[in-house]
């Protein structure tokens, strides 16, 4: 076959830098996967560049160190054989050509010294297996033995080798055939799929934290249900997201239907992925409805409900988020926050919208009311375009009322007007209950628009309320 090039692709001059050391070292050196691929997707250059050695990844990485200006960083893991330079806004990761052989129990292969070939045999898939040469005498040559780039072109994900073996030696494989998908619109072959779904027991050896990082990759994607989809159609989602699954299917009793809330639910994702790029607030709305499962009911007269799904969902985040080693931090506070209060606009939006409904919203959500504003109109999946015109312009008028609300009444942040201190030298009060009913009373007061968010009026309010109350102001 007639040797194919492709030096446009390797112009940065850090490439030709790698293979005259390579030159210098006597071996060959190599770009390969995510590099090579995106290039040919024109998906823009990565900054994160896989250099393969034929030899010493770690020896290459030391001589390219060396002939770099400025001495760049160099981190050497003697364990895995890799070494990585980060110069400018590259990181550039040098590993030697290995061969790997798998335990059933593990995905850490043992690895010994190979070829390009073996190399290229044990990569993911086949466009992830494109190589690139950098040696002077064959610099931009593709070494591409799967046929990778008419996979691209097919847009297939496909395995080099096996898919049963590829996918069993390393399940995270599957996650990743997965992820990929989503991320490039690609179709996954079908032996891939259906040794994907034979396979995936195996997802159990694991680490929570990989899975969670494609799991984060397919939210990030621009239509992450193409993910979930392939996810629930393998079975890997009941073992990764149970909670999800657990709100598929439509019951119908005594004529009454509910919504399929898991296809409602991947609804949802794909809208707010057209609206915002918070990778938690994408969270938010995966989990937005994961209540519903567990507090299902039936009641002749009113037909089905999800009494407190919202508050069950926000607490069921908490295991979630847990049992996938997830950070338990302000970012899980913030996805209980948002379902726990994913139902507030659209209760608030389906009457005449008030302005202390709007207060009390501002109030509740703080600083993440546009936030959720933006959660509940992606939450918005009815087919029927009335209903639909009628929410959307509902939300349109909460979000203007926000504004507006805001600008008078400063709720946002609320700082009680009037602190507790000053109450207890008013009342000449020790810590005290009352203390807390009047601050209270204040607060309702200015949530409900009696008075407004300012120190004379409630402090006035506060007189009044004392006398109420039957406290003598204290007089010096
Ligand atoms: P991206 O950086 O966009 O996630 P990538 O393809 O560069 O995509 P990396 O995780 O950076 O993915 O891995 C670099 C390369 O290493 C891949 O292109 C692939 O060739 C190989 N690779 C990564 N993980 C695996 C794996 N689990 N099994 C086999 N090969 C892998
Ligand atoms: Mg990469």
């Amino acid at each position: 076959m007639a040797k194919d090039f492709h030096k446009e692709a390797i112009q940065h001059p850090i490439f030709k830098l790698i293979g005259e050391a390579a030159d210098e070292l006597g071996t060959d050196a190599y770009v390969i996967g995510g590099f090579v691929r995106d290039y040919f997707l024109k998906r823009g250059t990565p900054k994160d560049i896989d250099i393969v050695a034929i030899g010493s990844g770690i020896e290459l990485a030391k001589k390219v160190a060396s002939k770099l200006k400025g001495k760049p960083e160099i981190s050497i893991f003697k364990n895995f054989g890799t070494a990585m330079i980060k110069h400018k806004d590259l990181e550039l990761e040098f590993v030697g050509a290995r061969k790997e052989s798998y335990n059933r129990d593990s995905r850490k292969p043992m690895v010994e010294d190979g070829t390009l070939e073996d190399d290229q045999n044990r990569r993911d898939f086949t466009i992830n297996a494109m190589a690139l040469a950098l040696n002077q005498s064959n610099f931009g040559e593709l070494l591409d033995p799967f046929d990778g780039l008419a996979d691209l072109d097919r847009q297939i994900i496909r395995t080099p080798l096996e898919p049963g073996i590829t996918y069993s030696d390393d399940p995270l494989r599957m996650m990743r055939a997965i992820r990929f998908a989503a991320q490039l619109h690609f179709t996954i072959e079908l032996p891939s799929l259906q040794a994907i779904a034979e396979n995936k027991d195996r997802i159990n050896i694991v680490s929570k934290e990989r899975i969670v990082d494609e799991l984060h990759k397919i939210l990030m994607s621009s239509q992450p249900s193409l993910g979930f989809k392939l996810m629930h159609q393998t079975e890997l989602l009941p073992l990764i997201l149970p909670e999800l699954t657990a709100l598929e299917g439509i019951e119908e009793k005594e004529g009454q239907r509910h919504k399929d809330n898991f296809w409602h639910t991947l609804e949802v994702v794909d809208n707010i992925a057209e609206t915002t790029d918070n990778l938690w607030l994408r969270w938010a709305a995966l989990l937005h409805d994961i209540g519903k499962a567990p507090t299902k009911k039936f009641h002749k007269k009113i037909g089905w409900t999800f009494h407190a799904h919202e508050f069950v969902g926000a607490k069921m985040v908490y295991k979630l988020f847990k049992r996938l080693r997830m950070p338990l931090n302000e970012k899980m506070k913030f996805v209980q926050k948002m379902v726990l209060m994913s139902s507030r606009p659209i209760i608030l939006s389906e009457d005449h919208v008030t302005d202390s409904a709007v207060r009390r919203l501002v109030f509740d959500a703080g600083e993440y009311v546009e936030d959720l504003m933006t959660l509940c109109e992606a939450d918005i999946t009815t087919k029927n375009p009335k209903k639909q015109k009628k929410y959307k312009n509902n939300f349109k008028i909460v979000r203007q009322k926000i504004v507006e609300v805001e600008e008078r009444d400063h709720i946002r942040n609320f700082q009680p007007p009037v602190s507790g201190e000053e109450i207890m030298q008013t009342f000449n009060l020790k810590p005290s209950k009352e203390i807390g009913i009047i601050k209270d009373a204040i607060k309702e007061a200015i949530l409900e628009g009696e008075i407004p968010n300012e120190y004379e009026a409630a402090y006035d309010f506060m007189l009044k309320k004392g006398k109420k109350m039957n406290l003598k102001v204290h007089s010096e």
